[in-house]
């Protein structure tokens, strides 16, 4: 392990806030000099990250090498040819990123690496004999976001440790991942990550199954919902099972309301004096697969895009023109007497509804207690809206609890969606043959590095988890021109790098309150600062960057308690 000096090291760290980020991992992260921005998703890491990104990496490698994946390293660019033959090329949309080489030949720049590696096993892999195989690497990843932001959170080019499994059948698909989803646990609690396993949708990559580890922080672009019994999920995957304690008034046949003006779910349920969640709302789209759609959903629960991507393909709410042309008016519709011209849903949370209040189909009217089976026809269902805090749970029928969490990683049984277009097959023992049962496995090591900021710091700064900190100790020198400070000091940081923990010595002429904002804002875990008084008097400063409380220890004891406080720290994780 290394001593570095400070006056040797590239990390500007900055008084102000920079404008452009918004959160504060995001802001640490530039203070700290960890990052800096190029263009509107894409940063460069500065000698601090990389030193952290290094740590996260070796981890997640010791972690995947024990449980016998083997790491490969494959080209980012990939023949369009490839995808074409998964049918992505077309699917995965504009956040693809492609280029032409000087033949006119079209590439793509890896989003994820799903083809090139089929490709890779295809042809070689032939026989039973060989499985299972699971490979990963850890390489810069392009995704063209529609809304780059939040710094390392979502960028353009990110490093991704992407890992795939083969296997002859589903067990053993259902096995590797299995271990997949144990590696993934227990190599971020090794980081120092809490982290919650969540159900998710598939989402671009597709198959079956699917769990996403979420880092839990108020920072966080994800909602999930979870529960005291263990069920937790993705707002994406969860549905939402609703309470509706509702009494009609009008069992013998609806009742046509005057609702003047009343187009929005709460001034409806204002005029009629019920609550929101007892109106039904009608959310109209135009649909890839299914022409126009109306869907009915409780009026308090939103539609989530990602579900109704998942069930009609590409869609779009409809316009002005288009309620027009399917025949509907825009804030009265209901079922009742509906445009023929348009195909209705009901949302699976509707189910144990009979009763509805609900849009007439008229201009200023609605509908109390429409009954489903006698005014309409009875709907298909379909599982369309973002479940939220207050729905029931799934399992135990508690209310579920709303988080917001940083997606730092997620595994997915993949099964054979791409090793059967892709033709990728073995060799059974009677040598038949059968496509690879695939499973993928991805974690965002630069969205993880900022992630252990958002979930570890204070005001002041970082605190890094001692496991990825870039620096184990952090030593300030207030007089770093004494030639006995620095020998002892030098000497000191010797001995603890022996112990196999990176020091980092704070020698630069600046004034000490600059210097300790500065340690305090890097987060090195252990901080330790010397001056000629204290030095004089046979002792210096150590603190623990968590809680910042300082103590004095004498100087021939310091080896010792430093190393006590890191030991500490290793085992508490
Ligand atoms: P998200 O829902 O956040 O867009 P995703 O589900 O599309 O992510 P995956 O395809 O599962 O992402 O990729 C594997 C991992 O790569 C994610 O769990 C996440 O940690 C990371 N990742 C994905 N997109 C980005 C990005 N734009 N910037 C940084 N990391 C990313
Ligand atoms: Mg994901």
């Amino acid at each position: 392990m290394a001593v570095t000096y400070f006056s040797h090291l590239y990390a500007p760290t900055l008084k102000e806030v920079p404008a452009e980020a918004q959160i504060p991992s995001h802001q640490l992260l530039l203070r700290a000099g960890y990052v800096r921005k190029l263009a509107s998703g894409l940063y460069s890491y500065l000698p601090l990250a990389v030193k952290v990104l290094s740590r996260i990496e070796e981890i997640v490698r010791e972690e995947l090498n024990q449980r016998g994946c083997q790491e490969v390293l494959l080209p980012i660019l990939g023949p369009s040819e490839l995808w074409e033959e998964s049918g992505r090329f077309g699917q995965y949309g504009p956040e693809l990123m492609k280029l032409k080489d000087r033949h006119e030949r079209t590439f793509v720049l890896g989003p994820t690496h799903e083809e090139i590696m089929c490709n890779l096993v295809k042809g070689e892999v032939n026989s039973y004999k060989q499985l299972p195989l699971n490979l990963y690497q850890i390489s810069d990843k392009f995704r063209d976001e529609l809304r780059p932001r939040f710094g390392l959170m979502r960028g353009r080019e990110f490093i991704m440790k992407d890992g795939y499994s083969f296997d002859a059948d589903v067990q053993g698909m259902e096995e590797s991942y299995q271990q997949m989803f144990l590696a993934y646990r227990a190599l971020f609690e090794t980081m120092g990550l809490k982290t919650l396993p969540v159900a998710a949708d598939s989402g671009q990559i597709g198959g079956s199954t699917s769990v996403e580890f979420m880092a839990l922080a108020e920072e966080g672009e994800a909602e999930v919902l979870y529960c005291d019994c263990g069920f937790a999920a993705d707002v994406e995957a969860a549905t939402a099972a609703v309470t509706f304690e509702y009494t009609p008034q009008h069992t013998d046949a609806y009742v046509k309301v005057s609702t003047p003006s009343a187009t929005s779910i709460s001034e409806v349920a204002k005029t009629l004096s019920v609550l929101e969640k007892h109106v039904v709302k009608a959310v109209a789209l135009e649909t890839e697969q299914e022409g126009s759609v109306v869907l009915f959903v409780p009026g308090d629960h939103e539609v989530n895009e990602i579900k109704l991507t998942a069930r009609f393909g590409e869609w779009h709410f409809m316009s002005k023109e288009e309620l027009i042309q399917a025949g509907l008016i825009e804030g009265f519709i209901g079922p009742v007497e509906l445009s023929k011209a348009v195909t209705a849903y009901k949302d699976v949370s509707l189910c144990q509804r009979t009763y509805w209040i609900c849009g007439a189909n008229e201009v200023d009217a609605h509908l109390l207690d429409a009954k489903e089976g006698r005014d309409f026809e009875p709907l298909a269902t379909v599982d369309v809206v973002a479940a939220q805090a207050g729905d029931l749970c799934p399992e135990c029928h508690k209310a579920l609890i709303a988080a917001r969490g940083i997606e730092v990683g997620q595994v997915f049984q993949l099964g054979d969606k791409y090793s059967k277009p892709m033709e990728a097959t073995y060799l059974d023992e009677e040598q038949k043959s059968h496509y690879f049962q695939m499973g993928c496995y991805g974690i965002g090591i630069s969205r993880t590095l900022q992630a252990l900021v958002a979930e570890s710091h204070d005001e002041a700064g970082i605190i890094w988890p001692l496991p990825v900190a870039p620096f184990a100790v952090h030593i300030v020198l207030l007089d770093p021109k004494d030639p006995d400070i620095v020998t002892y000091v030098e000497e000191l940081s010797q001995q603890i790098s022996e112990q196999g923990y990176d020091v980092l010595i704070d020698d630069r002429s600046s004034r000490p309150g600059p210097k300790f904002k500065d340690a305090e804002l890097l987060g090195m875990p252990v901080i330790v600062s010397i001056g000629a008084r204290s030095f004089k008097e046979g002792v210096l400063d150590l603190q623990l960057r968590k809680d910042l409380i300082k103590e004095k220890v004498e100087l021939n004891q310091a080896f010792f308690t430093i190393l006590e406080k890191l030991q500490s720290l290793a085992s508490s994780k």
